[in-house]
């Protein structure tokens, strides 16, 4: 025990003096650190970077198209196109959507999110983006993952950064850190993901980075992965920030087995426990402590309670207030639809003082303390 507690407070100091935990010591911290004392070294390194103050954002996601052709293991959203559920939404469609949300709940940020739908061309999301910023102009587009942007620029026959450019000019601000899962091709093959979308999800983000366009990172765990997996994710996460400062937040998820072949198969029975998800927040934290300085409380797949937890084992953004999200309940699991009222009546209750922020993490209001 006290060589635990050794341990852990080398790392400790290690990140206190500038230094990044390496891969033997994140290993260690999934391993053999003790939970609780991980949770006051997160939340330590936490309130140094934004002491009680947690941001949340009002947003809402936008899932345009559930027609996927990549059909991934764990995913229990994608439809193939054939089936009387799948559908895409015209321009018209989504306008009506955020306009339910737009004044009713002063939303800053839409999420975008939806399958690779190799029927669309570049210019669905050049005219949905301008269409959008033109009509509702305080919502910043965090839009389309690294598989729809890297289809986009196959199907177009145009570079990365020439079609990240192209989706930027028409109202694109930021791009969301989802597709990342683990980057390791092993447990990519488990997850039928394609070997190499992995090291492609570093380089649409770097492209994207090197052009100003910022994006958040993410990680999925609780599934096959190994410790190493995810100490090697994240320390791949700290390399590519080092370059360009291009991610705004990590946000570490569980997996939700719930309808996918995953589950189907036998591979992956349960979601991960409570303590699983905090050790992770922790873990996430001081790994990335300034590096990328925002730490998302992951709330939408584990619930209110958890989201509070997470905070106190060093997430420092609740997320999201997350309208009309349509992905997790494709696993079973109901969020409904949160308010802002809730998340600032969570964060009170754990003694945090909550900040409203926009897409890009500048302050729209801070609530009374
Ligand atoms: S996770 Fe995304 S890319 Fe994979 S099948 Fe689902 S919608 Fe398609």
């Amino acid at each position: 025990m006290l060589q635990q507690a050794d341990a852990l407070e080398d790392i400790y100091l290690k990140v206190l003096s500038g230094e990044t935990p390496d891969r033997d010591d994140i290993v260690f911290m999934y391993e053999g650190a003790d939970l609780n004392s991980l949770g006051e070294v997160a939340r330590s390194l936490a309130g140094k970077i934004s002491g009680r103050y947690v941001s949340f954002v009002s947003n809402m996601i936008l899932n345009y198209t559930n027609i996927c052709n990549v059909r991934c293991n764990f995913c229990a959203f994608y439809r193939t196109g054939s089936e009387p559920d799948s559908y895409t939404l015209t321009k018209e469609q989504v306008v009506e959507k955020i306009s339910q949300y737009y004044n009713n709940f002063g939303i800053r940020q839409l999420l975008i999110q939806g399958g690779v739908n190799p029927s669309l061309p570049l210019s669905y999301y050049t005219d949905l983006f301008s269409l959008i910023h033109e009509k509702f102009p305080d919502l910043g587009i965090h839009g389309l993952s690294t598989s729809e942007i890297s289809f986009i620029s196959r199907k177009e026959h145009i570079s990365i950064s020439e079609t990240i450019s192209l989706l930027a000019e028409s109202g694109l601000e930021s791009i969301p850190g989802a597709g990342a899962e683990i980057f390791s091709a092993d447990v990519r093959k488990i997850l039928g993901r394609p070997l190499n979308s992995g090291d492609d999800w570093l380089k649409v983000m770097e492209e994207a980075h090197k052009l100003g366009v910022r994006s958040s990172a993410t990680m999925m765990f609780g599934h096959v992965e190994e410790a190493y997996h995810k100490a090697d994710h994240l320390l791949s996460l700290v390399r590519l920030q080092k370059k360009y400062n291009g991610f705004m937040s990590f946000t570490p998820w569980n997996f939700e087995p719930g309808n996918t072949e995953l589950q189907k198969k036998g591979l992956v029975q349960y979601r991960a426990g409570g303590a699983e998800v905090l050790r992770n927040i922790a873990i996430s934290r001081i790994v990335l402590n300034n590096a990328i300085p925002v730490v998302q409380s992951s709330w939408l797949t584990n619930g209110m309670q958890m989201g509070q937890m997470a905070v106190l084992f060093g997430a420092n953004d609740w997320g999201g207030t997350i309208y009309d999200e349509k992905v997790i309940p494709a696993t079973g699991k109901q969020v409904g639809n949160l308010r802002k009222e809730l998340i600032v009546n969570s964060l009170s209750q754990i003694g945090m003082y909550p900040v409203e922020r926009d897409n890009l993490y500048r302050v729209v209001k801070y609530y009374s303390q």
